[in-house]
Parts: structure tokens; sequence; C-alpha cells
């Protein structure tokens, strides 16, 4: 009976950038695959490129997951993952294996030592253009050299330590036949061996290897059974195919993942997702404020779709109904107002201590950018008061500082014109503003008392009774009374709730205060009333 093989999925990584939305993408799904199949999700660092691996990238990585929520089942030991049996988990550690193998390869007359210099590259490449060559890279120059005088060769380069302008080793692509394979989202690929790029580099000149060679050999030797990566890597796999081939190996199952596309604003094109679309990074996301709860639903449905009509998911969610079967063949195409869409809702589903403490982690990380005089303490201090005044309305944590800048500082009254209600003239507008200043006058002569937000919204309901009857007293709807005092007191018409924000500012900054913005509101509407 043959027994079918646990499912074991990887992310693997170069740390060479920060961790983008394509990156996290694919992480995401190889962990929810491995969750709903009862699999492995391993966790491989890919650092082999010496030049632009940086430890700062790999910590990105690790924090990246980590915030999400993305846990490896195996992964670095050294940097504290559960470690598998498979480790070590970054391939830097492994160089020797990536030497081993290609020595076997070498031994088998599969690859080849080559010497050529960069020189010679170079003038090869500009030969193929100018000749406008149907061959185009390597010309396989070093394929031919006895094998027993390239090793000596190679031993005495080595030896000499003249690592960069010593030798590589290119594998031999067959020069006949094909590759085939079966994508589980493309189906089957067929790939003439003509049309792999000639011979490639599988171990450099600092005899690190190449991606290919420590791919192939990792997801070997670490039991991968099936590859879900990007699309960009389509064109790599007829290459994989053949190293697999060339060891004697059976490949894994491939899949790759449909591009994600960005639309430039300007001529609404689409192409790959990059930064001239925006922002890319996770990092730059979470800066902006945005829930991890918000990305990873919407990352989910980049190429991915559960149904026509179902789009929200938690990350629990995910793991119970992720399917392959449901991918996408077209690419997606990263929509940034979805996103904010997705991250509104979730602010909204937060709890306020909840979002307090997100805040605040936030905050403890990435100093937010201030407006006037209010600072993290001042804002921090107030939170449980503050946010569920702006929780409503908020589409990223970002805006809170400036949302909320009006309990701290005076408004700048820029836009007076945004003071006068429907067919109302400034000095009508600046009529209604004092009869609002007599209603607080009144109200400051009380004694509120209240703690907690709930015990606020009782004190609300007496407010607002006065501010009610002052409308009727008026003869004008209580939006028209209310929009000009809305505009002194926040400096906006379209303000978080306006009456439990004045008892709130009148216990952090005093009745004077409220007066001393209805006044000169007053004063500027007077003022400057003919250009209204
Ligand atoms: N290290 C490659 C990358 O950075 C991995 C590609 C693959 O999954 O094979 O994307
Ligand atoms: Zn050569």
């Amino acid at each position: 009976m043959s027994q079918v093989a646990q499912v074991r999925v990887r992310y693997a990584p170069s740390p060479t950038g920060l961790q983008h939305i394509g990156g996290v993408r694919t992480a995401l799904f190889n962990y929810l695959f491995a969750r709903r199949s009862g699999g492995r999700f391993i966790l491989r660092v890919e650092d082999t490129d010496r030049a632009r691996s940086e430890d700062h990238y790999i910590q990105d990585i690790y924090q990246s997951l980590a915030w999400l929520g993305i846990e490896p089942d195996e992964g670095p030991a050294e940097h504290g993952f559960s470690g598998g049996d498979y480790g070590p988990y970054i391939q830097s550690r492994r160089v020797e294996l990536y030497r081993k193998y290609t020595q076997q390869l070498l031994d088998e007359g599969k690859a080849y030592y080559c010497f050529c210099s960069t020189e010679r590259m170079e003038q090869l490449r500009k030969k193929q253009e100018e000749e406008k060559s149907a061959l185009q890279g390597y010309d396989r120059h070093c394929r031919s050299l006895p094998p027993e005088e390239a090793r000596r060769e190679a031993e005495r380069r080595y030896a000499a330590g003249v690592e960069g302008q010593g030798c590589t080793v290119r594998f031999a692509i067959p020069l006949e036949g094909s590759a085939t394979f079966h994508d589980l989202l493309l189906g089957d690929i067929e790939w003439a061996n003509g049309d792999i790029n000639p011979d490639p580099v599988i171990l450099k000149a600092d005899r690190f290897p190449t991606y290919h060679l420590a791919n192939v050999i990792d997801d070997h030797l670490m039991n991968i059974t099936h590859v879900l990566r990007a699309q960009e890597w389509l064109s790599s796999g007829p290459l994989h195919i053949q190293l697999y081939r060339a060891f004697g190996w059976e490949a894994p199952q491939f899949c790759h993942l449909p591009m994600v596309m960005g639309r430039d604003p300007a001529t609404d094109k689409l192409s790959k997702l990059s930064k001239r679309h925006g922002a890319t990074s996770l990092l730059e996301f979470r800066k902006g404020g945005y829930l991890r709860e918000a990305l990873i639903n919407y990352i989910a449905l980049l190429g991915w779709a559960f149904d026509e009509s179902r789009e929200t998911f938690t990350l629990a969610e995910l793991e119970g109904c992720f399917d392959l079967a449901k991918l996408s063949r077209s690419p997606a195409t990263f929509d940034y107002r979805k996103l904010e869409w997705f991250n509104g809702r979730y602010i909204r589903q937060y709890s306020v201590p909840q979002l307090r403490k997100e805040l605040e982690n936030l905050w403890q990380e990435h100093s937010p950018e201030m407006h006037g005089a209010v600072s993290v303490e001042n804002l921090t201090e107030r939170l449980d008061w503050i946010l569920p005044l702006l929780q409503e309305r908020l589409k990223s944590l970002r805006e809170i500082p400036a949302l909320a800048a009006y309990f701290f500082v005076a408004p700048v009254y820029e836009e007076p014109e945004l003071a006068l209600p429907k067919k109302h003239t400034a000095a009508q507008a600046a009529a209604l503003l004092r009869k609002s200043r007599s209603v607080l006058e009144q109200l400051h002569s009380r004694d509120w008392v209240w703690e907690t937000f709930d015990e606020l919204l009782a004190v609300k309901q007496d407010w607002e009774a006065s501010f009610r009857a002052a409308a009727a007293d008026e003869g004008v709807k209580m939006g028209s009374l209310m929009q000009p005092l809305r505009y002194a007191i926040t400096g906006s018409n379209t303000s978080p709730p306006l009456i439990e924000s004045m008892i709130v500012l009148e216990r952090l900054a005093g009745g004077e205060e409220l007066l001393g913005r209805l006044d000169s509101l007053a004063m500027c509407l007077e003022t400057g009333a003919e250009d209204l």
C-alpha cells in the first residue's frame, strides 16, 4: 500500500530587501496550504548572494512573519525557531553540501569548470549584440575542455585563493530534448532544452552556489513536496527540472502563483507591483497603521477566492478553507483602496483596549508623525476617551494623531466657509455660535461626573438636550446649529461625534478653551464676512 507523503512546503526568501506584498502572499499561501493539509511549513533563508544579503533583512523576515502570526513549523534554530530535522535552514550554513553535490555533477560530467573572465563574457555579449546573433548568453566555450586538465586548473586557482578571477562551475544542459513538468495551476509546461539559457553557473567564483543549485538541493534534502512560489520563477522551472534529473531525484510538485500587478495612477496601465505604485513592503504598511488582520485578509485574495460572494476571512478561517483549486490563473491587481477598506473594517472590530495596545506597540516601534503641540504621551494618556470617538471613521491607525489634534491644540480656521450652514450668511453663523456659547456657559456651570466612556454617553444625553432646545429657540435645525460649532471646536466639518468631543475637551482643557474657540471663529466670521 502506498503511503501519501506528508505535505511539506517552504517559504524561501532571499534577505536582499524588505518583505513585500508578493513575498508575504507566497508565505501566506504556503502556510495555509500546510495548515489545511496537515502538513509542515518550513522557513528557509536563501542568503547565498553574499553581496546583497543583509542581516537586517533576515530580521525583517522574522518580524514580518511573527507580526502576521504566520508561524513556521521548522526554521533556523540558531535564531530561535523550532528546528526540524532538516537543518540548518540558512543556506550560508550549508555551503559544504552544495560543494559536495557540485563535485558529484562534475565527476559525472554533468557540470564543468568555466574559466572565462568577465572581460571575455563582456566581449561575447557585445559581439552577440552586434551580430544580432540567435545565440544569446554563454557560448559553452569551456564545456569542451578536457575534464582532467580543467580540474587541475581549478585546484590551482582555488589554492592560490584568486577567487574573484577564479573559476565557476556551470551546469551542462543536455543539448537535445526538453523538460516537462506539471504545474498545479498552469498545467503541463514543456520547454525545449535549447531554450534554456545555455549552461547556467551553479557554483560562483566565491564557491557559493547560485539560487538554482541551492534551491533544488534543499528542496530535495528537506523533503519538500510542493513548491508554491511566484510566477516570476516559472522560467526557472525547466532548469530546475534538469537539475533534479541530473541528480536522479524526483522533483516536487510546482504551483506558480499568479502575478501581483499594480495600476499606474497616471496611465492606468498595469505592471508588476512596484514602488512606483505606492507602498509595497510590509513594514511600510505596518508603520502606516494597517492591522495584521486586514493585510492577511486582503493578501489572501490576491489570486485566490473562496467563492463569488465571501470576502472576509480571519487567518483561522483561511486555515480551514484555503484550497489550491481555487487559485486564479489571471494576475491579481493590488488595490490600495480595498486594503484600506478592510483595514477600517477590522479597526472597528477591535475593542478599545485592543486598539490601544496595538497603537502603543506601534508607537513604541515607530514614532508617529505628530501634529502641532500633540505629544505621544498626551495622546496615549487620553486614548481611552478619544479612541471610541475616532474609531468609527478610521481607515488606518496613522490618522489618529491628526484626527485627535483638536483635543490638544485649537484649530486654525483656514476655510471659514465650512462653518456656514446652507443658506446662512457669515453673520447668521456667528449668531448661532453666540447661541451655542450661552448653552455651553450654562453647561459648564454644572458638575459633570463621568469616568468611563459609557458614563460620558450618559452626560451626552443632557448636553444634547440643551443644544436641541437652543436650536428650537432659534428656529433652526439641530444640524444648522451644530455646523459652525463643529467647525469652531474641531476645525473640520466632518469631525468625530461633536458633543462627546466637547465633553472630553472640557475635561482635558477646561470650559474656557471651548468658549475661546467659539469666540475666535465668531470673530473670524464677522471680520471676514464680506468675502464669504
Ligand atoms: N529565494 C527565492 C526568492 O527569493 C526563492 C524562490 C523559490 O521559491 O524557489 O524568491
Ligand atoms: Zn568558460
